[in-house]
């Protein structure tokens, strides 16, 4: 058996086929099919890895049919590493099909390791935005480029600003008070589609004498390019960022916006000790807590904050809302259901991701909300796709983008 096999069967022979996963699999909870849940889906890698099962449209759909939010994870008590047993399936199925080749190439240029070419393509998707689309919906040309790239024809495109984060130029002046220096790695959605938040969150960290650098030639965490199970490309996104960051000194650590980020750094070192950081990756939370920042609310619109049980931290976002509006008499609510998010871009997990984004969207009431927060760029853009695409008008937003300095 080859090298890559054997590990993933290592890996699938620690599964005891107890079901606990499919207690909190969405996929599973939206369709009650067991070939669509955890336990399903680590027997259908069992199968093909055996060659009892061949590589067919029908077995590609229910690997990818997997939304990628990790909640199996925690509830596994056999500790089986579900994600890289999918992300290694999804990669040897992807190098399997050819028509997926052509859709590999698009989300290659999009989330590359070369900034010159997702500079390009970003600025191309927001033209096509404007050419693709007739009456808020997509014309005839626009359903043909859907079609031939997989992406169902009811998603939506997202809509980029102009310029960049950095294009925006500097605007602020560079303090360290504090004798604290930390890099920033703004990911694709600080960097193309919210490089206000990027910059309210560098504004707020310079303003309490943060020093914070931030390397132009970082690129896409390779997060998108992971979940199709695009892992060598993925893994050139990560050398790319190594050689960004491992460059900078007196540093103490990286700073991520998006958590996702933060995790997939962490996972990818494992599986090839070649690529390391030098430096620790931290999400943003991490460091407001270490340091005390003090921030304060800066809407007084009706807000819902949330962070998805899989990146994690639900329990510190929890927290810190509390200690936000500790002057408040009220604090508002926090949810950390799951919104149906992660894996966007894909065919065959569109329509399950919009059911879980309308119940979300039900359960908690956000027809009576302006804003839900949230701390992923992912998580952001699908709901914002979910939000608009249904005419609902509550909008979600990065917590830099509803944050300000205390002071
Ligand atoms: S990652 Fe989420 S959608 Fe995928 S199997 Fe686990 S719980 Fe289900
Ligand atoms: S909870 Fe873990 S051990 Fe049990 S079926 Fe799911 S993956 Fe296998």
């Amino acid at each position: 058996m080859e090298k890559n096999n054997l590990y993933i069967t290592e890996l699938i022979d620690k599964c005891t086929n107890c079901g606990n996963c499919r207690i909190v699999c969405p996929v599973f909870k939206t369709t009650g099919e067991e070939i669509y849940s955890t336990r399903g889906r680590i027997n259908l890698v069992k199968g093909y890895l055996s060659g009892d099962l061949k590589t067919s449209k029908e077995l590609r759909e229910k690997l990818f049919v997997c939304l990628n939010c990790r909640q199996c994870l925690e509830f596994c008590p056999a500790d089986v590493e579900y994600s890289l047993i999918i992300k290694n399936a999804k990669s040897r199925i992807s190098a399997r099909n050819k028509i997926f080749d052509i859709k590999r190439s698009i989300l290659e240029g999009i989330f590359s390791y070369k900034t010159s070419s997702s500079d390009l393509f970003f600025m191309l998707l927001r033209k096509c935005g404007h050419f693709l689309y007739k009456n808020n919906s997509l014309n005839y040309f626009g359903k043909i480029i859907f079609r031939f790239a997989g992406i169902n024809s009811a998603a939506r495109l997202p809509e980029i600003p102009l310029n960049n984060f950095f294009n925006m130029g500097i605007r602020h002046e560079t303090k360290n008070d504090r004798g604290l220096r930390i890099a920033l790695f703004t990911g694709c959605g600080g960097k193309y589609l919210y490089p206000e938040c990027a910059d309210n969150f560098i504004n707020i960290m310079r303003s309490q004498g943060i020093e914070i650098l931030i390397p132009k030639n970082q690129v896409c965490c390779g997060n998108p390019l992971s979940y199709k199970g695009l892992l060598k490309s993925a893994g050139k996104n990560l050398n790319a960022n190594i050689k960004a960051f491992n460059t900078l000194l007196d540093v103490k650590y990286i700073v991520s916006l998006c958590p996702e980020a933060g995790n997939l750094f962490k996972e990818l070192d494992r599986t090839d000790p070649k690529l390391s950081l030098r430096l620790p990756v931290s999400n943003w939370i991490e460091l407001v807590n270490e340091l005390q920042i003090e921030l304060a609310p800066r809407y007084d619109n009706s807000v819902i904050f949330h962070s998805c049980p899989g990146c994690g931290q639900t329990e510190l976002y929890s927290n810190f809302v509390k200690s936000l509006y500790s002057d408040y008499t009220k604090v508002p609510d926090f949810t950390s259901d799951f919104c149906g998010c992660t894996e966007l871009l894909d065919r065959s997990n569109y329509e399950i991701r919009r059911k879980i984004a309308r119940s979300f969207y039900e359960k908690n009431a956000l027809e009576k909300t302006d804003y839900i927060v949230c701390s992923s760029f992912e998580c952001i853009e699908h709901l914002n796709e979910f939000f608009t695409g249904s005419n609902l008008n509550v909008r979600a937003i990065h917590f830099f983008d509803a944050l300000k300095s205390k002071n």
